[in-house]
């Protein structure tokens, strides 16, 4: 199946849905957001716990927080952005028009929480399931525009460019741009052949190729993969922010957030010997960036061989931790942990991909007519390591700057031919899910052991051979094997690996 569009947007995460609702304002434009999410609702926003940050115009410390988190890694211009051009983007589209739920003061006032590195209190919040908010009251506000289509459970596979999907020799000679992407249909199992002016991607982070980590099991770097292949640049892959405190739960892998605004709010990390460690590592104690407390919190496991710190917010009462913290709370109530009582097991876990897609301060690539917006954009905000709570206003700040420019540029674009246009050939041996299984568990194992917290040249070098030769592998095995979800993810994220493993060899 075929199909144009004057924008594709893949992800519907906050970057692309903010992105999707700037745009369909114009009802000239026709818009698809696609998603490999059954739901359009499945993306690591969802999952948002702590809040978003909210700049108001008497903030004068905030691009220092952004720095110092980041230990004046960050780019300063993306910062004035952030500074100067986010507060009125966040009021238009959460409180104008999505109409986004915060929770408030008694006095009716939005409240605000804290959370690590952060000079005071300004991030907006609701409980501790602010994504959820925000990604609900986004799809709600955009269900209302009959110009735009949203495709479930559709995978994008590979972005189109003529010089390298066209159908004659002729069309290898014009320059590098993006026309649109194939689309994996899951139920049908067929490949659509998307035409677009302009493509977004959105696609969010890479944090799932690591055994331990807070993503949704998409965020597998698929975008980041497309990129490379069709000729972009990535850039910063191997600043990869470990949060400090997952619930260290029964359930490996994908692990359960205890919200940093649990410290910001007065939780101590504390030894199993009792001990508040964190004295030991930094002045700011449990609120010191997350990559110091994340270090922190491995050499005490690793010299004193635990299996976990604990996070300690006993001297919170139940009835306001239930109130502030319900997600939590009742997460923990049904492992028979009750945090006003108790104390929480915590280890850290790969959760935040600081760099990718290289992109300038309105979202376009290194392609023609290609946008990268949020996690899976590097725009230089973060550095090597994200302050808090910035990632979700990053996206909508820039998913909506991206669909300013692109209305501004679509005028003079023309939608290219689709019979210039190759399409998918599908390949029919049938799938060995075991092999995509074991495959997946040593790319997670070498990423969590190798490429992890505590890295070093031995590790790294090891690596870089063993992806290398998994690389050869499953791009022999993908050539031939009947198209699914989970072996377009393993493809990309081997090619993934090893673009972080190059990276922090030679950071
Ligand atoms: C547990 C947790 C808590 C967090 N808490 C906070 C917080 O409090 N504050 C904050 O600022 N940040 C927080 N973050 C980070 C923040 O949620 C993310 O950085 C942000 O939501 C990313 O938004 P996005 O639009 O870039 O992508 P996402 O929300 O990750 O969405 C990605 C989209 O791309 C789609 N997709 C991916 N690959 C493909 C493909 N090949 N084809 C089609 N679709 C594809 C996915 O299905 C999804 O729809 C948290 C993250 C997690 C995991």
């Amino acid at each position: 199946m075929n199909a144009n569009y004057d924008v594709l947007i893949i992800g519907t995460g906050i970057s692309g849905l903010t992105c999707a609702m700037k745009l369909a304002e114009n009802k000239d434009l026709k818009i698809a957001l696609v998603t490999r999410g059954k739901k359009p609702e499945e993306s690591n926003t969802y999952w948002a716990q702590g809040g978003i940050i909210y700049i108001q115009d008497d903030d004068k410390l905030i691009g220092n927080d952004i720095q110092s988190a980041s230990r004046d890694t960050s780019f300063d211009k993306a910062i004035e952005v952030l500074v100067n051009e986010s507060s009125p983007i966040l009021r238009e589209i959460l409180f104008e028009k999505a109409k986004t739920e915060f929770t408030k003061n008694d006095d009716g006032s939005l409240a605000f929480t804290q959370e690590a590195a952060h000079s005071f209190p300004r991030i907006l919040f609701n409980a501790d399931a602010t994504g959820k908010a925000i990604e609900i009251s986004l799809l709600n506000y955009l269900s209302k525009f009959s110009n735009v289509t949203i495709y479930t459970k559709a995978t994008a596979i590979d972005l189109i460019a003529p010089s390298h999907h066209g159908t004659t020799i002729h069309q290898r000679y014009e320059e590098n741009k993006i026309v649109g992407a194939y689309i994996f249909d899951q139920e049908k199992k067929n490949v659509m052949k998307v035409l677009a002016k302009k493509t977004v991607l959105a696609t969010g982070g890479l944090n799932a190729l690591y055994l331990h980590h807070t993503n949704g099991l998409g965020a597998r770097g698929d975008g980041h993969a497309m990129v490379r292949r069709a000729g972009g640049l990535v850039t910063n892959m191997e600043f990869i922010q470990f949060h400090p405190t997952t619930f260290f739960g029964p359930v490996a892998q994908k692990r359960f957030l205890i919200s940093e605004a649990v410290r910001g709010e007065g939780a101590k990390l504390v030894n199993p010997k009792g001990e508040r460690f964190m004295e030991r590592y930094h002045k700011d104690l449990e609120l010191a960036p997350r990559d110091v407390v994340s270090d922190a919190i491995m050499t005490e496991m690793i010299e004193n061989k635990w299996d976990s710190v604990f996070l300690d917010i006993t001297h919170e009462s139940e009835k306001h931790l239930k109130h502030r913290f319900p997600t939590i709370f009742n997460h923990l109530i049904e492992h028979k942990i009750n945090m006003s009582t108790d104390l929480i097991p915590v280890v850290p876990a790969a959760h935040y991909t600081c760099g990718g897609v290289k992109v300038d301060l309105l979202g376009r690539t290194t392609i023609k007519h290609l946008y990268a917006v949020g996690e899976v954009a590097c725009t230089g905000l973060h550095g090597e390591n994200r302050l808090a709570s910035t990632s979700l206003l990053e996206g909508l700040t820039f998913g909506y700057k991206a669909a300013v420019d692109i209305q501004e540029q679509i005028k003079e674009c023309k939608l290219y031919k689709n019979e210039k246009i190759k399409d998918w050939v599908t390949s029919k041996e049938e799938i060995d899910l075991s092999l995509i299984n074991q495959d997946k568990m040593i790319i997670k194992h070498t990423m969590w052991n190798y490429v992890g917290i505590k890295k070093s040249r031995n590790r790294l070098l090891r690596a870089q051979a063993m992806m290398r030769e998994l690389n050869i592998q499953i791009q022999k095995f993908y050539r031939n094997a009947e198209l699914r979800d989970e072996l377009i993810g393993l493809r990309n994220s081997v090619e993934v690996t090893q673009m972080i493993i190059h990276a922090a060899l030679h950071a």
